[in-house]
């Protein structure tokens, strides 16, 4: 996998590189928009990592030449607080999504991991955690060999999870990102759905891979 970070305060262009590249992505620094976004052209990278304030060109001008382009890639915006309003109209909603400075690398880490899937799912490539295998044109699902047959709305869940595996995910995120309506009044509809999931992805497989995390919901993670 490989990211783009286009930056130009170097402290926090090196320190987003050093952190990812401890989780194995291949990182590429730029330090202004004109070279970020001859770049992003190239089509070599997975996910570009873009600064609202850059010099020669800003952010959402790369941003927007990209979409204008047909540059389908996914795009996290960095933004300071007093920017956001004009970062987030910017934003492809489904596509990109932003990070507001200071911020955890942990959160970043978070909204790389959930955009690269997001992309991959787009491409129609296959989404895999661990053993597990989805096929986001077909709803099929494996793990191993094995393959787990799912209901529409298992398998939504199930994707849901995998893009955001490692991050525990609460009743409300979960309601928000895979049903319909609202979730107004607390219902247990959804530890029912995790429990069907449960049985059949994790049932006879020896690493478990739906986890609870008491008083605050549920992750996807191996053991
Ligand atoms: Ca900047």
């Amino acid at each position: 996998m490989k990211i783009l970070i286009v930056e130009d305060e170097k402290k926090v262009a090196s320190f987003i590189k050093r952190g990812l590249e401890e989780d194995n992505y291949q990182v590429t620094l730029s330090h202004d928009g004109v070279d970020g976004f001859k770049r992003a052209s190239s089509g070599e990278y997975d996910l570009i990592i873009l600064d609202y304030m850059l010099p020669k060109k800003d952010g959402l001008t790369v941003l927007r030449e990209l979409h204008d382009a047909g540059n389908k890639i996914p795009v996290l915006m960095l933004t300071a607080k007093s920017e956001t309003e004009d970062v987030v109209s910017g934003l492809d909603a489904g596509a990109d999504d932003y990070l507001v400075k200071p911020f955890a690398f942990a959160e970043l880490q978070a909204r790389v991991r959930a955009l690269i899937r997001r992309g991959e799912q787009d491409r129609g490539a296959e989404i895999r955690f661990a053993d597990l295998r989805l096929d986001p044109v077909n709803h099929k699902v494996w793990r191993g060999q094995t393959q787990i047959v799912l209901t529409a709305k298992e398998y939504n869940l199930l994707a849901y999870m995998v893009r955001n595996a490692g991050t525990v995910l609460t009743r409300a995120n979960i309601a928000d990102n895979c049903w319909e309506y609202p979730f107004e009044t607390f219902t247990n509809i959804i530890d029912v759905y995790i429990n069907y999931l449960r049985k059949k992805v994790d049932g006879k497989f020896p690493t478990k891979l739906i986890h609870t995390v008491r008083g605050q919901g549920y992750i996807l993670k191996e053991g």
